[in-house]
């Protein structure tokens, strides 16, 4: 068995090969997200991941698989778990081996959560393994998000931005926890709609669908990062003249303050990936007898497990 970093994550099982979240399509290739730096046509992914490619570069090329079902595939057998990272988001088991791809043990409001499994070799990303990159509970982050928001919409509309695919979605899902009334870029809104056509519960309408008067009304606009930044879009322009206030949520916002370049009266740390003590606390419990970690932090990752967990580890980037 051998397992290394070149066009994606590969992993070898004498003449098998499969590549996880390969930079470009190639053979074998298995696709745990539909985030950009992620997908690649012709791979083994989850339905909703295919879709939401078939949105965003205009082509559903690909094989589905369903979470928790088994599937040949390049001499593996392939079984796909919630990452609760994303909306079709992944982790993928080969034999006893785990890749989590992007993942997050505390999930969403449209997805799931990951579960740690027993494995003997766990491949785990590490976008926030450094010490230090903690952001509390999710939970009290969406209370504080909530809350704000239902303070703001009393005296006027509010925007909010993350991510277009992902944590926008997230946002049109917690706002409705306040108000039906979202509105959205019809770029959000075109993913949005493949969440509604797998069951997911989001209400919202389009920016080009709107009347002027929807607009000037107290709302939850939901837009992306690039709007927010000075000068702000014309949009945000006009909900600002009438009293609006505006948020950004990413986990980044628990380290970086986006002030600076953004018109934000809020940021919140709102992550779709495991901070580091989540990471510590899932990696203990697969209880693997090794650890290879990928992306971001990863050499700070490999070694807080060698030195904390007392488990075998080492960066693959
Ligand atoms: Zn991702």
């Amino acid at each position: 068995m051998r397992i290394f970093r070149k066009i994606g994550v590969h992993v070898q099982e004498r003449l098998d090969e499969v590549v996880l979240d390969p930079r470009r399509p190639c053979h074998g290739s298995i696709v745990t997200h539909g985030h950009m730096d992620h997908m690649a046509e012709g791979a083994l992914m989850t339905p909703q991941t295919r879709d939401i490619m078939g949105v965003r570069i205009g082509s559903r090329k690909g094989t589905s698989l369903e979470y928790d079902t088994e599937m040949e595939y390049n001499g593996f057998p392939v079984v796909f778990r919630d990452a609760g990272h994303v909306f079709g988001s992944a982790m993928v088991r080969l034999n006893d081996i785990m890749y989590t791809g992007d993942f997050n043990p505390e999930g969403g409001v449209t997805c799931g959560k990951a579960q740690p499994e027993e494995c003997d070799v766990l491949i785990v990303e590490a976008t926030y393994g450094k010490p230090g990159f903690v952001f509390g509970p999710k939970s009290d982050v969406v209370e504080d998000i909530i809350s704000w928001a239902e303070t703001q919409l009393e005296s006027g509309p509010v925007a909010m931005s993350g991510y277009e695919f992902g944590k926008a979605q997230e946002l049109i899902g917690l706002m409705n926890k306040v108000t039906d009334d979202v509105i959205t870029t019809d770029g959000i809104a075109d993913i949005a709609d493949i969440y509604r056509a797998h069951g997911v519960p989001l209400k919202y309408r389009r920016l080009s669908e709107v009347t002027e008067e929807d607009r000037r009304s107290p709302h939850v606009f939901i837009g992306t990062k690039a709007m927010l930044k000075r000068p702000v879009s014309p949009e945000i322009e006009s909900l600002r003249k009438l009293g609006g206030k505006t948020a950004y949520a990413s986990g980044w916002c628990g380290i970086y303050n986006f002030g600076r370049s953004y018109d934000v009266d809020a940021q919140f740390p709102l992550s779709d990936h495991a901070d580091f003590s989540a990471l510590m606390t899932f990696i203990e419990a697969c209880n693997p007898r090794k650890v290879l970690t990928t992306h971001g932090q990863s050499k700070d990752l490999a070694r807080e497990v060698r030195r904390r967990l007392k488990i075998e580890a080492e960066a693959l980037d």
